[in-house]
C-alpha cells in the first residue's frame, strides 16, 4: 500500500471518485473512463490491468463478484450507485446492454491490454476447461481476444510450464 497516500483507503477513494446524489439517482464516476464509459479504478496499480469501477464498487458494497458480472439496472456505465448494481451471468448482461443500447459500448470495453504472464495464465485456464467467457470477464478482456489466444492466433509463441 501507500502508493496513495491522499486516500486514506479503498473507501476514501470511491467516495472522493464518485459524483454522489440523492440515493436513486445515478451516481458517476468522476474519474477516468474508458472509452466504453466504463470508470477506470486506479486505487492502486493492479497486476491484471485497470480495474473497471462499478465492478469494484460493487466489491466494496455487496462483496466479490467472483466470476459473474455486474450489471448497472440504469443502464448508464459509469455509474457507481451499489444500488443500481446487481450481479448477473453472462447472458443478463448481454440482455441488459441489449435493453439500454449499449451492447456495442460493452463490446469495445474488453479491450485491456494483456502482458505475457496474464496471458499464460489464460491459457493454463483454457487448458483447465475453464469457459471462455469466464476468462475474459476476469481479464478484462473481449471473448474474442481469449478465443484468440486459445487457437493460437495471438501469444503463439508463450508456453505454459
Ligand atoms: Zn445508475
Amino acid at each position: 500500500m501507500g502508493r496513495n497516500p491522499k486516500y486514506v483507503n479503498e473507501f476514501d477513494y470511491y467516495l472522493q471518485k464518485t459524483d454522489i446524489q440523492s440515493p436513486t439517482k445515478c451516481w458517476e464516476w468522476s474519474g477516468s473512463t474508458k472509452d466504453c464509459g466504463h470508470g477506470m479504478w486506479g486505487y492502486k496499480s493492479y497486476k491484471n490491468g485497470t480495474k473497471i469501477a462499478s465492478r469494484e464498487t460493487y466489491r466494496l458494497f455487496k462483496g466479490d463478484p467472483t466470476n459473474l458480472f455486474v450489471c448497472h439496472s440504469c443502464g448508464n456505465a459509469k455509474c457507481c450507485n451499489p444500488d443500481h448494481l446487481y450481479l448477473g451471468t453472462a447472458k443478463q448482461n448481454q440482455e441488459d446492454r441489449v435493453k439500454h443500447s449499449t451492447s456495442n459500448r460493452g463490446s469495445r470495453c474488453g479491450t485491456a491490454k494483456l502482458n505475457e504472464n496474464e496471458v499464460l495464465e489464460i491459457k493454463k485456464l483454457i487448458k483447465n476447461k475453464i469457459k471462455l467467457i469466464d476468462i475474459a470477464v476476469k481479464f478484462n478482456v473481449s471473448e474474442s481476444t481469449i478465443k484468440a489466444i486459445k487457437q493460437n492466433r495471438n501469444w503463439a509463441h508463450l508456453k505454459p510450464d
